[in-house]
């Protein structure tokens, strides 16, 4: 019997406020070590914290847009545990009483649209940051102490490597709508704990583990494979699954044991004396709804019937702000907005995703989030209708558009100067097909003696002749028109 994997997500996300949760130090990403603290945030005896009502706002915005019941009363607790970048000791959190709970979103994956239950979103303040340099050993900056964050934990209702990528993808785009986050997930303000374990279909769920600090869609995805595989080898072979947090090792691909997962009861939570119960009126509710805009599902519903795009196509397009914003220009500039839609998903993410490996493999962090095209809407729009209406074809579109990524360019400008209109009027693909035919004596021989395979490589030949501009559409009916009159 197959062993099918359950799994919860818990992703925190740094929320974008000019200042920390708790004192006035600037959460800014990049800053020189250690300039941004304060006594409070560097847990300084004696300092006292004071909450910041921007992270209040911002997290009852969360959610609302993910659909939970955000609470009009929510407190902080103190999270007890050591760790050197955690300078008092305790972290501040929601743990009984949390801001939001009760969630939920969709996705869309290859096998359809499934629901996604969201247990809980509470507010807490990030820890700083380790620095591990060869020369100076383990560095400390604590920027980072304090920053707010709001973590995000799901039902265990996701089944596949495939579902928990297109969990994140769209929380992601949730978030990045309303403007809560940046969620760039190389710089950290996107970062996702993965607890798998692995069961057979109406049995208990397993015991699982938890991998933590994954910063990349592609760890996430790898990290899920390899623990699902390690798993299911460790059952097999009779023996016990661990409860414990493992470390994802992205070098060799596999996961290795860190530490034993503590319980909830490890952590001592207690109500935090510092700070009082935070309130939200009914007022201030309906001012935060007020100020969510139109969100990735109800975009994607618009595009599948204002475009006829497919659901898969509609959601990649409305995965991110931005996109969906270029998309939508393009398409009101252009005579068809679904050679947009195809441009942008063929040709256009496929030059962003080479990109992206690219700059991988140069050491640099994966562009995640990309927030705009080199390319001008306008400019898409008319390669789009150079394209549709068959004026250039399909590889010289492709030719086209890498110039474009280098220097935004009019299109058809370009293609009237280098001369790259398709050719599609019959005479002079005539001339190209009798040469093509003239200087390939035997290949028409085989074809008049019944070898019609021979039509392809004649056609790879004949467009040549053209310099790769011929409409093949037309150029391939009078090619097969030519090679029939052999045969008669
Ligand atoms: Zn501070």
């Amino acid at each position: 019997m197959s062993w099918e994997m359950v799994i919860g997500l818990e992703i925190h996300v740094e929320l974008q406020t000019e200042s920390k949760v708790f004192c006035s130090c600037r959460a800014v990403f990049g800053a020189e070590p250690n300039t941004h603290v304060c006594p409070v945030c560097m847990g300084l005896p004696g300092a006292l914290p004071v909450f910041n009502e921007r992270v209040l706002h911002y997290a009852a915005k969360a959610g609302f847009a993910l659909n939970g019941s955000v609470h009009h009363r929510s407190r902080f607790d103190r999270k007890n545990y050591f760790y050197p970048d955690l300078p008092k000791a305790y972290q501040i959190s929601q743990f009984y009483q949390p801001i939001c709970e009760n969630g939920w979103l969709t996705v869309q994956t290859s096998v359809g649209e499934k629901k996604i239950g969201i247990t809980r979103i509470h507010i807490e303040e990030d820890a700083g940051k380790l620095l591990h340099d060869e020369k100076n050993g383990t560095l400390l900056d604590m920027n980072r102490c304090g920053v707010p964050l709001i973590e995000i934990v799901s039902e265990p209702d996701i089944r596949s490597a495939e579902e928990a990528v297109a969990y994140l993808r769209k929380v992601r785009a949730i978030l990045t709508y309303i403007g809560v986050s940046d969620c760039k997930m190389n710089e950290g303000s996107l970062r996702c704990d993965v607890n798998l374990s692995i069961h057979h279909p109406n049995e208990p769920f397993g015991v699982r583990t938890e991998m933590k600090n994954l910063n990349s869609f592609q760890s996430v995805e790898r990290a899920i494979k390899a623990e699902y595989e390690r798993q299911v080898a460790v059952l097999e072979c009779g023996e016990e699954i661990v409860q414990e947090t493992r470390r994802y090792d992205q070098k060799t691909g596999k996961t290795y044991s860190m530490r034993r997962k503590e319980n909830s009861a490890d952590y001592r939570y207690f109500p935090d004396p510092d700070l009082p119960e935070v309130v939200l009126t009914d007022e201030q509710m309906d001012e935060i709804r007020a100020e969510i805009p139109t969100l990735p599902d109800m975009r994607r519903e618009a595009y599948m019937k204002n475009y006829s795009l497919s659901a898969y196509a509609a959601e990649q397009l409305t995965s991110e702000r931005w996109l969906a914003d270029y998309f939508e220009q393009a398409a009101g500039h252009a005579k068809s907005a679904t050679s947009v839609a195809n441009l942008l998903q063929g040709e256009v993410f496929a030059i962003l995703s080479a990109r992206a490996a690219d700059a991988e493999k140069n050491g640099a962090p994966t562009p995640e989030g990309a927030v705009s095209l080199p390319i001008s809407p306008e400019n898409l729009a008319k390669l789009s209708d150079l394209l549709v209406e068959g004026r250039v074809n399909s590889s010289t579109g492709k030719k086209i558009l890498s110039v474009m990524f280098v220097g935004d360019c009019d299109p058809e400008e370009y293609a009237r100067r280098h001369a790259l209109f398709a050719v599609s009027d019959d005479s002079t693909l005539r001339v190209a097909i009798e040469q093509t035919l003239g200087q390939n004596p035997d290949m028409a021989e085989s074809y008049r003696r019944g070898k019609t395979t021979v039509e392809r490589a004649l056609m790879g030949k004949a467009m040549a002749a053209t310099k790769g501009k011929a409409d093949p559409e037309r150029l391939s009916e009078l090619l097969h028109k030519a090679l029939e009159s052999l045969t008669k």
